[in-house]
């Protein structure tokens, strides 16, 4: 089971590629400044099956040519074993999987069960996000919040350095309803959701 905030079964914004990209719900860590407070409470969001999560993950992978998996949060490693058998799945499915931890390598290592869900991953990325270490709009890494954040690539998928180049990217998506969502860089988000706040039914982060 994997307790969860949000899904989307395409992205660009959150990885190299075309992605299916998982929020999980609950992060102990509460780095200042981060940008999805609302991913805190350990008791949110909807609770799934991991089997049901592979199913949707392989029909938007047929659907939409997809490249791959990325895990964030809230924290993955806080649900390792829903986590690690979701990447696996990918992995069976041929997909790339990313997982975003704010977890330093070294605390993750100490964690039973870690050295098998890194066995399923092609990149972690690594490491809390600090406000004061921002990647900087021009020169820095795409998809990465700040400069103290750390990419270890398990495999070559994901490994160019030029796939994490390049500027900031924000996704607008309007659903039938009229539903707004952002996903992608933070600090475009935040400027660019009051704006649509001020015009649309709702949007999130
Ligand atoms: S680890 Fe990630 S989700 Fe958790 S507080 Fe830090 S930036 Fe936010």
């Amino acid at each position: 089971m994997l307790r969860v905030a949000h899904r989307l079964p395409l992205t660009e914004a959150e990885g190299p590629g075309r992605r299916f990209a998982l929020w999980v719900q609950g992060c102990a860590l509460r780095c200042p400044g981060c940008c999805n407070p609302e991913l805190f409470e350990g008791a949110g969001g909807e609770i799934l099956t991991v089997a049901r999560l592979a199913d949707e993950l392989r029909a938007a992978a047929r659907a939409h040519d997809l490249d791959g998996l990325t895990i964030v949060g809230g924290e993955p490693l806080e649900q390792l074993p829903g986590v690690t058998a979701l990447a696996e799945a990918a992995r069976a499915a041929a997909l790339g999987v990313i997982v975003f931890t704010g977890y330093t390598w070294g605390e993750a290592a100490t964690l039973p069960g870690f050295e098998r869900l890194y066995a399923a991953l092609d990149t972690l990325v690594s490491g809390r996000f600090d406000a004061r270490r921002r990647e900087p709009d021009v020169g820095g890494r795409r998809f990465i919040g700040s400069t103290n954040q750390r990419l270890h690539h398990r495999s070559a998928r994901y490994a160019d350095p030029d796939l994490w180049a390049g500027p900031a990217a924000l996704e607008l998506r309007i659903a039938a309803d009229g539903t707004i969502a952002l996903s992608g860089d933070p600090a475009l988000s935040r400027r660019v959701l009051p704006v649509l706040r001020g015009r649309g039914p709702r949007g999130r982060e």
